[in-house]
Parts: structure tokens; C-alpha cells; sequence
């Protein structure tokens, strides 16, 4: 059956006989415990259109982990790595390589920020940790450490769409929010997105957008304001933009964390602020943006030179993978979609590259069983999980992402349009499609994975039954 049609039949279907506990309550879900009242992130209202969230109320400063504020999980400590761009040298990529044999469980796990989260540290292990990540230049500021949430266009310089390279940006605005004493005072949630202008992390839902365009402009995007900068002005812009959301959340006196957060009336006075700091600006209209995430495989620039796309199962890599993503580009690049751009190849050598990375259980091609399945840590990591959502997940090839959470408040799930699975505490799983078009998908008796596949518009529930009891990886059912 062709996608279009499935996805006809989908939303023709009849209402899910379970829900979720919460679902349409007014509660936004914190993974790390703080209490918050708001609304579901996937609210719409009466006309289908995304709802603004009701205001948000924290009752406290947020909780997340960092390199040196580590978290205390069900599998020992956690520790969150913060890496503008995601960007890593080939000897910070082995010195994490190291770091997690050596203090953690011999894993890197990559967050949909594209920052690296090492789980299993021993109790007495932070100190060695952030002396490895001083030596290699990967805590440049232990104030800021959890405020360098950066992220950027993975291919940029690197296929010859977008405005070319970001490493400027990047590392113009990194060293601002390190130089600053106020930045610190910024949630460990608060993101910044460097777009080269192919809208890809701007539609990430960051709270500060930077996006490249033609002839040494840039637009800065704020919440729903928009405005036009020159290119050289973009870093400085985006912190004054985030230093007025910090005057404007305390004004609104909600302890707001995210732009986003911000109740009505309180928006940040973008075009003000930037008059305020010198910066000129012009109105601009909003860019477009899809968060889509490089497709596996390679990708041409127009001098020649080739990069490596590849994706780690369920977005975790061993300590031997890491190693062996290091490149003649010498860099690494983490995307913000749980996978790796390895620059600097010419094609043969790309080619060469891909086909090991295969061999050594990467995901190297868009049709690939892994391609575009994620999951939360869920059980035995995590204290929330009602479910082991790793083993549980499925493999199959769709169109549409599918994220496998432990519980409602589905971590780390994609931007954009995505298949939700989420675990029920009465041993199930509910399956839905968020973001365009979204709806619960039913499921009958043992129909789990034909669910997924057809909501992910793979295949027709025939084929997709096939699929699932032919790979012998999945339950096939909805009870766990
Ligand atoms: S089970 Fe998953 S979604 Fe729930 S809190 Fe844990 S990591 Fe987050």
C-alpha cells in the first residue's frame, strides 16, 4: 500500500481503547523531578494547530546533569557532556573513548542536543572525569559547563547547501557565554541553534535561532520574533538575546527556564534589546524550517571532498566505535539526531570508511533496520521506566522517526513529525504520531509492531506482520 494511502487509513481509524494515565491534563513532565505545572509539549488546540503551552510555573532552578553536577540514576552516575556543534577532535573522541572504559560502563550515549552522556560512573570517579576533560580542552569553563547547550548544522561546509561553515559562529558564541558572569544564571536547558541557513536545527525548538543567509546576513529568531542582523553581529546578538530572556523571566516572576516557558505578555523585546546593544537590526520574516536529520550514507562537497554519515543503534556507541569514527578530517561531529558526520574523505576512502563503520554496527544507509528508530534509557537505568524500552524496540525500515519512551515523559523525543511509543504502568505500550496530522494509532491484541510500521508508513499491515514475526527481534504484542 502505498504511504499516502496508510497514512489515510490511520487517521480514519477510531479513537485508542488506552490512553495514557495523564493524557490532556495540564502537567509538563520534568525527567529530573522538579514539579511543573504547563501543558503537554504535543497539546494543539481547537483548530489542530500546536497549542502555545499554558504558562509554566518552576518551582525551582533546573536539575540537569552536567560534567561535574553529576546525576544519580538506577545505573550508577551520569554524567552530561556538553559539546558545542557536537563537535569533537579525533583526540577528544578517543580521550571519551577512554573515559568511558575507564569511569563509566564502557558506552557514550549521544542526547538529541548532540551532547555525549556517560552512565555508570562510580561513586568516587567525577574527580578523574573532569581532570581527563580539562586535559583535553572539553571543560573549558567548569561556571558554564552546563550552559554551552550549542547546536548546529551538522553538514554544514560540508555538501554545499546551506551558507558554509559554522565553526565561527560556534566559536564566537561559546567563548561569549563562557566570558560572561551572568550566563551561568541560564537554565542547563536553554539551546541555541546555529542553522547555515537549510532550516535543518532551526526547527529543533531551540531558544535562540541563529540562521545563515546570502551576502553576510543573518536572521535571529526569539520565540515567534524574527529579525535580520548582519552575519559578523549574529553571535553577539544571541546572547543579548538570551541575556533579555533572563531579565524577562524574572520579570514574569514564573522561574521560567525556556523561551517557551514565558507567559503571555512577557515575550522578549528582541528588536529592543538588540537597538539597546548596539546591534542594528531589521525586520525579517520567519525562515522555514523541518527538522530533518542527515540521511546515513555520504555527502559530496562541491571541492571533492566527501563526508561519512552514520547513526549508532538506539544512539549509543561502545568504546571501540567511538574510536573508530576518527577520520582524516580530524573532527567528529555529533548530530543533534543521534549520529556522527565524519568529514575529509575523498570518495574512495569514504566509501572504504562506510563499509567498515558497517562492519562494525553502524547504521550506513537511510533503509537500514535501525534507521530513524531512537529510544529512552528506560529500565534498568532509569528510576521512572515502567519499561526496558531498549530491548523492546523494533527494527524496521519507515518514513517517519519512532521514539520508544519508558514512560510519558519521553525524553529526548524527536522535533517534528515522529511515531511515539510509549510505555503504560499496565504493561503496554500506546503508539501515536506526533507532530502534522497527529492522532493515537489503535492496536489490537499482538499487534505492536504492525502498529509501528504502519504508522511509521512503512509498509501494509501484511507485510509489516511478515516483517515482524520474520526478524525475531521484536515482542509483536502489545503487553510487555
Ligand atoms: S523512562 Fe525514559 S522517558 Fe521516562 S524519565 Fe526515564 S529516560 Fe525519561
Amino acid at each position: 500500500m502505498a504511504t499516502a494511502s496508510l497514512v489515510g487509513m490511520l487517521a480514519a481509524m477510531p479513537p485508542p481503547s488506552t490512553t495514557p494515565p495523564n493524557q490532556g491534563k495540564p502537567r509538563i513532565a520534568d525527567p529530573l523531578g522538579a514539579v511543573v505545572h504547563g501543558a503537554p509539549a504535543t497539546a494543539r488546540d481547537a483548530a489542530g494547530a500546536p497549542a502555545r503551552p499554558a504558562p509554566v510555573v518552576r518551582d525551582r532552578d533546573d536539575a540537569c546533569p552536567g560534567a561535574l553536577r553529576l546525576h544519580t540514576a538506577d545505573d550508577g552516575r551520569l554524567a552530561r557532556l556538553r559539546l558545542p556543534g557536537g563537535i569533537l577532535t579525533n583526540r577528544q573522541v578517543d580521550a571519551l573513548a577512554a573515559a568511558a572504559e575507564r569511569y563509566g560502563d564502557g558506552h557514550l550515549g549521544i542526547t538529541s542536543r548532540g551532547n555525549a552522556e556517560l552512565r555508570g560512573i562510580g561513586d568516587t570517579c567525577g574527580t578523574g572525569l573532569a581532570e581527563l576533560l580539562r586535559h583535553t580542552a572539553l571543560l573549558p569553563s567548569e561556571r558554564h559547563e552546563r550552559i554551552r547547550n550549542i547546536v548546529a548544522s551538522p553538514l554544514a561546509g560540508l555538501d554545499g547547501r546551506g551558507h558554509g561553515t559554522l565553526h565561527p559562529w560556534l566559536r564566537e558564541l561559546d567563548a561569549l557565554l563562557c566570558a560572561q558572569d551572568w550566563t551561568p544564571a541560564l537554565s542547563g536547558r536553554f539551546l541555541f541553534a546555529l542553522d547555515d541557513g537549510r532550516g535543518d536545527v532551526a526547527g529543533l525548538g531551540a531558544d535562540v535561532t541563529l540562521l545563515a543567509q546570502a551576502e553576510g546576513r543573518a536572521v535571529v529568531r526569539v520565540g515567534a520574533s524574527t529579525v535580520g542582523v548582519a552575519a559578523a553581529d549574529a553571535p553577539r546578538a544571541a546572547l543579548e538575546a538570551a541575556r533579555a530572556f533572563l531579565a524577562t523571566a524574572a520579570a514574569a516572576g514564573t522561574g521560567a527556564w525556556r523561551v517557551r516557558e514565558l507567559p503571555p505578555g512577557h515575550e522578549v523585546a528582541l528588536a529592543r534589546t538588540l537597538a539597546d546593544a548596539g546591534i542594528p537590526a531589521e525586520p525579517a520574516p520567519v525562515p522555514d524550517a523541518h527538522a530533518t536529520a542527515p540521511a546515513p550514507g555520504t555527502a559530496a562537497a562541491p571541492d571533492g571532498t566527501y563526508a561519512v554519515i552514520v547513526a549508532p543503534v538506539l544512539g549509543r556507541v561502545t568504546s571501540t566505535q567511538l574510536r573508530a569514527l576518527a577520520g582524516p578530517g580530524g573532527e567528529v561531529r555529533i548530530t543533534p539526531w543521534r549520529g556522527f558526520v565524519l568529514p575529509g574523505f575523498d570518495e574512495r576512502a569514504a566509501r572504504e570508511k562506510l563499509r567498515r563503520l558497517h562492519d562494525a554496527g553502524f547504521t550506513t544507509t537511510p533503509d537500514a533496520p535501525w534507521a530513524g528508530v531512537g529510544a529512552c534509557t528506560g529500565r534498568p537505568g532509569c528510576a521512572k521506566a515502567l519499561a526496558d524500552v531498549r530491548r523492546d524496540a523494533l527494527p524496521g525500515p519507515g518514513v517517519l522517526p519512532v521514539y520508544w519512551s519508558g514512560c510519558e515523559r519521553r525524553c529526548g523525543h524527536p522535533h517534528g513529525d515522529w511515531v511515539d511509543v510509549t510505555a503504560t504502568p499496565d504493561g503496554h505500550y500506546t503508539v501515536a504520531v506526533r507532530g502534522a496530522g497527529e492522532r493515537q494509532v489503535p492496536l489490537g491484541d499482538g499487534e505492536l509492531a504492525i502498529a509501528v510500521a504502519a504508522a511509521r508508513g512503512t509498509a501494509a499491515p501484511e507485510t509489516a506482520r511478515t516483517q515482524a514475526t520474520g526478524t525475531g527481534t521484536g515482542t509483536g504484542t502489545t503487553t510487555r
